[in-house]
């Protein structure tokens, strides 16, 4: 069988724990087979990256950069606990995710695999629901501080220029709490741009919700550069049939609930924390979600949107066999494939992503997944349990099976 060619390199971004071992089951029985792979490959795993002192993760991100596509495995972000169970890092390094999305300036666009047998916990919900979250500033950048005594807190802008502006926040007749948070206005318009690129490329309808009754300065103002770029996306959108809405958070929250899904909702960086995690869980689990930063160039780095699972590591290096559920980093892959197929024009890499995803989502729906799945099948569905390389084995060769002639 002839391999698919591939014109440009992804940018392949390895990682730690037991998604660095299925990272490398996944390559060789479901993408080397078939494709002549053609990556550029950076160890993300926690001990290079202490190696180079986190140099290689910049690395990566500026290779995603030039090269336009990555794909990237879930990585350790140190902590006190992991410093004692790794002794010879140096440092506490930053969360790579972080340090990707600072250099990519991107936004984190989350949508969970949707199945039959695992329907969601909101009953009207029939399509995905993506959630795009803005990635910077606000309560994740913040100046806090806590107060003993009465008194008055003002909040003064010193300009570059020289000039002043302040402004009382509050006067307080005891101890208080206080809590100074920013954003950019370039950040906000990259969000913007981001959001109404990405709902181009799906074809889908996009929402976005603030609090601007409210915050009439900052969310007022995210409202406003929403507005404003969506000026210049207007025509494809409405050359595609599809719209754009704003609404007030609270609102949202109820419209989504009745919804029927198959949309892209846009949230400020503490609505998509939160709401990100609401929407995975309602539509079944973290193990099913996958995650794409989009720049606002147009540069796209595919994830999933869970951790390592250390738990299941531990017993892997026991010699257990794991039931580990690879689907959102083998969508991390089919969305990089089919990505660089979109844009180099090889429609063999698109199909072969979709064909792949059909695979797994066949063999999912034929009752064999991973034990994770099982527990959250509906009643009377006759699913099996099984570990992460017998259903990987099972998906390849499915695949195989529904290889075009
Ligand atoms: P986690 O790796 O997502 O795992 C939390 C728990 O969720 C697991 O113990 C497991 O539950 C379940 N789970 C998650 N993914 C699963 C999968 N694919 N299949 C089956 N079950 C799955 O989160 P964590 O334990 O909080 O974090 C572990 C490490 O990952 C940390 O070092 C953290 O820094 C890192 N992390 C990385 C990323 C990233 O790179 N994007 C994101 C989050 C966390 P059971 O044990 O009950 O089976
Ligand atoms: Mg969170």
């Amino acid at each position: 069988m002839r391999k698919i060619q591939m014109k440009t390199p992804i940018v392949e971004m390895d990682g730690d724990e037991m998604t660095r071992i299925l990272w490398r089951v996944i390559k060789d029985k479901l993408l080397l087979p078939h494709i002549d792979l053609k990556t550029e490959y950076y160890d993300l795993g926690l001990l290079y990256r202490n190696e180079t002192g986190d140099a290689v993760t910049a690395r990566a991100a500026e290779a995603v950069k030039r090269l336009g596509v990555g794909v990237k495995c879930a990585t350790i972000t140190p902590n006190r606990q992991r410093m004692e169970e790794y002794p010879q890092l140096t440092q506490m390094w930053p969360s790579p995710n972080a340090t990707i999305r600072s250099i990519l300036d991107g936004t984190v666009f989350r949508t969970p695999i949707v199945i039959d047998c695992i329907r969601p916990a909101v009953r009207n919900w029939e399509r995905p629901i993506t959630i795009a979250r803005h990635a910077y500033g606000d309560i994740y950048k913040a100046a806090e501080m806590r107060t003993r005594e009465p008194g008055e807190c003002v909040m003064t802008f010193r300009g570059k220029s020289g000039r002043e502006e302040t402004l009382s926040v509050q006067s307080v007749p005891g101890p208080a709490i206080w809590q100074g948070v920013h954003n950019k206005e370039s950040s906000i318009r990259g969000f913007a741009r981001a959001c109404f690129s990405y709902a181009v490329s799906m074809k889908q309808d996009l929402w976005f919700s603030s609090k601007d009754t409210i915050s009439k300065v900052y969310d007022g103002c995210f409202k406003e550069i929403f507005e404003d770029e969506f000026r210049s996306f207007k025509s494809e959108f409405e050359r595609l049939g599809i719209t754009y809405f704003y609404t007030l958070i609270d609102d949202a929250v109820a419209r989504v609930i009745r919804s029927k899904g198959g949309y892209i909702w846009a949230c400020k960086n503490y609505d998509g924390d939160v709401m990100s995690d609401m929407v995975s869980v309602a539509f079944g689990s973290l193990a099913m979600m996958t995650s794409v930063l989009v720049s606002p160039d147009g540069e796209y780095e595919f994830e999933a949107a869970h951790g390592t699972v250390t738990q299941h590591y531990y017993k892997h290096l026991k010699g257990e066999r794991t039931s580990t559920n690879p689907m959102a980093t083998i969508f991390a892959w089919t969305g990089a494939l089919r990505k660089r197929g979109e844009l180099d024009g090889v429609p063999e890499l698109t199909e072969y992503a979709d064909r792949l995803e059909k695979a797994c989502l066949d063999t999912l729906t034929s009752g064999i997944m991973t034990r994770d799945l099982v527990l959250l099948t509906e009643p009377g569905f006759n699913a099996t349990a099984v570990s992460s390389d017998e259903f990987i084995e099972t998906v390849a060769s499915r695949l195989c099976r529904n290889a075009p002639l």
